[in-house]
């Protein structure tokens, strides 16, 4: 029998509201950039320009940030903690309640499939605001001391890769903690911070406590350097994160950093395979790729290699690639020009270093940016697609004999974000989780996010944990180590 083809199935356009040019948020209202530039921001899948932003330079922060300080001392930190509690639950409200529009608007943006931006981006991001709403009047229960204080206005860089989930776990436990923000987007997603800067004018949020100002890498460091900045909290590429690193090692800013990974997915040859294979393609094919914590490296035990690789590669044919809008796509569009440049450029070095190549048979789509589901075999730990973060849907695949070599090929990374073990014994589980050198660990799943589970890494996958009440370290000072 031949197989199905699916009939299309797109999610309509109409419910977006996007306006052709938006400025930036500050002070509770949009403004112009003081000197009137602006950059456009297109949709990846088909190159057409969606709207014009703001770019915020120098002046622009410093208004910014102003404008938090003010919030802060003359509003926020004063509130009643139960208070800002309740403006975290409206804004957690609003966001599931115009959901809809939201996932529309990070999908045209991004590239990602509507299916994601529906099921995972938008309800995780209400979630953020939900738990941290229960956090706002806690924060005495903690665990970071008995009266823990905000630290004061924090600094917020995000990515492109998950843009209005990136910022619910930035702006979240910020607000609850008592700080104010000026945030960031990354420069090719600008929209979802644009329409969450309106949810904060729907819920009332006092003026400057939520300041959102677009450009690029240039106004981010802008951010990152301005003296009336008590913390950064930057999630990104970890060249950036370094070069930000290095600018606040002699101020008395802090920082949490979140940055790349490489993490190994391990299978070992009691693992249920075909649950297995199921959590490969989630590992590396979520989102395109354009996962920090993604299993780019797949660790499979030898003697269950063959049946692996044939069930992946069964598997990675029924992946339907094209249109994001359309609810039956798996993978979308690659986010930028720029980034389909590196995805290119690192894995064409898996081709001429000896790994052997495959893909599915898959048309692409004539405009925009697209990139294959891609597996390498007969990859070798010093090949470069095992070692740096490509970003992309390209799994490089290693195998192992033992438990012990398995752990010591993960762990072989200069990262440390996550990892995946699949085993039928709970026992090889514990034992493998305990030597894994990652930050989150998933058994027999992978790419399994919760507002209450502390995310973060180790080695150069960043400092600090966001989520959880792990999270929420970074955003206050204990008084206990104030007074000593
Ligand atoms: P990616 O590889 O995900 O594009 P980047 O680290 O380049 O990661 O970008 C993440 C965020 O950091 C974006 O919002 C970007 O504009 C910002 N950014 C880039 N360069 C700098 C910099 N030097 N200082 C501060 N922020 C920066």
């Amino acid at each position: 029998m031949s197989s199905f083809e699916y009939a299309s199935a797109p999610e309509s356009k109409s419910i977006a509201n996007i306006a052709t040019s938006y400025g930036l948020f500050v002070g509770g209202k949009f403004v112009e950039p003081k000197k009137g530039k602006s950059f456009n921001t297109i949709n990846p899948a088909t190159e057409k320009i969606l709207s014009k932003v703001g770019y915020a330079d120098k002046l622009d922060i410093d208004l910014a940030v102003k404008s938090a300080r003010t919030a802060f001392t003359m509003v926020w930190s004063k509130m009643p903690a139960k208070e800002r509690g309740k403006y975290l639950y409206r804004i957690a409200r609003i966001l599931q309640e115009r959901a809809r529009e939201f996932a529309v608007v990070e999908t045209l943006d991004n590239g990602k499939p509507i299916r994601e931006s529906r099921d995972t981006d938008i309800p995780l991001a209400a979630a953020h605001f939900f738990y941290h709403a229960g956090w706002s009047d806690k924060l005495d229960y903690a665990g970071h001391g008995s009266k823990p204080k905000p630290v004061g206005v924090v600094g917020q860089i995000i990515p492109w890769n998950f843009p209005l989930l990136m910022l619910a776990w930035k702006i979240a436990p910020a607000l609850a903690a008592g700080n104010t923000v000026v945030l960031k987007p990354a420069e090719t997603t600008p929209l979802t911070a644009l329409l969450f800067a309106q949810v904060c004018q729907q819920v009332g949020l006092p003026d400057g406590v939520v300041n959102i100002v677009t450009g690029d890498g240039i106004t981010g460091a802008a951010l990152v350097n301005h003296s009336d900045i008590n913390k950064i909290a930057f999630t990104g590429s970890t060249e950036v994160g370094k070069a930000i690193a290095r600018s606040i090692s002699n101020t008395k800013k802090s920082a949490t950093l979140e940055l790349g990974g490489k993490a190994a997915n391990l299978v070992f040859d009691d693992a249920a395979i075909d649950e297995a294979v199921e959590g490969i393609v989630n590992g590396i094919f979520f989102n395109q790729g354009h996962v920090c914590c993604a299993g780019s490296r797949l660790l499979v035990q030898e003697n269950v290699a063959d049946e692996v690789l044939e069930k992946l590669k069964k598997r990675m044919s029924l992946i339907r690639v094209g249109d994001p809008m359309d609810k039956n796509t798996d993978l979308g569009a690659i986010n930028s020009a720029e980034q389909l440049k590196r995805i290119h450029e690192i894995s064409n070095t898996g081709d001429a270093e000896g790994a052997s190549r495959w893909s599915p048979d898959c048309k692409l789509p004539s405009k925009g940016f697209w990139y294959p589901p891609t597996i390498f075999t007969g990859v070798s730990q010093s090949h470069r697609i095992a070692r740096d973060e490509i970003f992309g849907p390209v799994l490089s695949v290693l195998t192992f004999r033992t438990p012990a070599e398995g752990i010591e090929k993960a762990n072989n990374t200069m990262y440390g974000l996550s990892a995946g073990v699949w085993s039928d014994k709970g026992s090889k589980i514990l034992w493998a989780a305990k030597q894994l050198k990652a930050g989150v660990i998933w058994s027999n799943t992978f790419n399994k996010f919760d507002p209450a589970s502390p995310f973060g890494g180790y080695k150069e996958s960043g400092w600090g944990r966001e989520g959880g009440r792990h999270g929420l370290a970074g955003y206050l000072t204990s008084q206990v180590k104030e007074s000593k």
